[in-house]
């Protein structure tokens, strides 16, 4: 089975920002790895870092789409269902056209994986794949198994760490993806703190990259997160939003564990554009409160 993440074709040259494209792993299709049986043989290319062969013919071929890798998606997904190969596609492009997507893929996913691919693949082994899994109800990330790093070429990338412990966030900005893509099921869930704090375990070094959208946005989960990590001697960066650095003591706790920087949406100082882009959470707040309260 074959997990491909396209590249946007400018994004192979060296004179097009590839520090970008080789900064974070594919983890996205590293966790749909995960839930494959033990015997089953996998291979993740990221065509940002590898160099993506085309003369093989695997069982299954599961492809992640974007918008800016779309066409390139669909030609690779094309030239795989020539050949006879099975091809899965799924995404945030997916999601949003998925009967542009269908029109190139055997399957397709609409919304987050971890409940629709493990339904896939039971399908496909009883010879009985549908067109189209959508995520809905019931999302959960307990009992997931763990992402399969093994299939990632560490070395390639510049933040290998990087680690999701949280799905989607609380908030609705107007402008975000989030909303769309967690369309009919919770559209922010988290991993149990001790599976998250296992996940970290596994990770070599001492530096970690959250890239959870709002990694304080469940506070009691990310106060047992803080609490587990203090003592672990990690140094980690997230994203979080200006209204949960400043309610509470959150933020000094997150420093405890190693937190050194965070990524704020500040946006605009403008309240009317808070309000026509559905920021609320920064509605009247603070903003220099919040970055002396960041510089500590
Ligand atoms: S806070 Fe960030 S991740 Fe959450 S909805 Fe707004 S823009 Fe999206």
């Amino acid at each position: 089975m074959k997990f491909i993440l396209p590249a946007l074709t400018e994004a192979k040259s060296p004179f097009f920002r590839p520090i970008k494209y080789s900064l974070f792993p594919p983890l996205g299709l590293a966790t749909l790895a995960s839930f494959l049986a033990p015997d089953d043989e996998a291979e993740l290319v990221d065509d940002h870092v590898d160099l993506l062969t085309t003369d093989d013919c695997p069982d299954l071929v599961v492809i992640q789409v974007y918008i800016t890798n779309a066409y390139r998606a669909y030609a690779l997904a094309d030239l795989y269902r020539a050949k006879g190969c099975y091809v899965a596609l799924g995404g945030l492009h997916v999601t949003a056209l998925p009967q542009e997507a269908a029109r190139h893929a055997d399957s397709v996913f609409v919304g987050p994986g971890e409940q629709t691919f493990p339904a896939f693949l039971r399908d496909l082994r009883a010879g009985a794949p549908q067109k189209v899994y959508a995520s809905k109800s019931g999302r959960t990330l307990n009992g997931l198994p763990p992402v399969r790093r093994d299939l990632i070429k560490r070395r390639r990338y510049l933040v290998p760490n990087s680690i999701v412990v949280t799905r989607g966030c609380p908030q609705h900005c107007d402008f975000c993806y989030k909303d769309a893509f967690f369309e009919g099921g919770k559209g922010f869930y988290t991993q149990k703190v001790d599976d998250a704090l296992a996940e970290i375990s596994r990770l070599p070094g001492r530096h970690l990259y959250f890239l959870d959208d709002h990694l304080l946005g469940n506070r009691p989960f990310a106060g047992q997160l803080f609490d587990g990590m203090r003592g672990m001697g990690r140094l980690f960066q997230g994203a979080a939003t200006v209204d949960s650095i400043l309610h509470g003591d959150l933020i000094e706790h997150a420093a405890e564990a190693g937190l050194r920087s965070l990524f704020v949406g500040f946006e605009t100082f403008s309240t009317k554009n808070l309000l026509d882009s559905n920021k609320k959470q920064n509605l009247s707040k603070d903003y220099a409160r919040a970055a002396k309260r960041l510089s500590g």
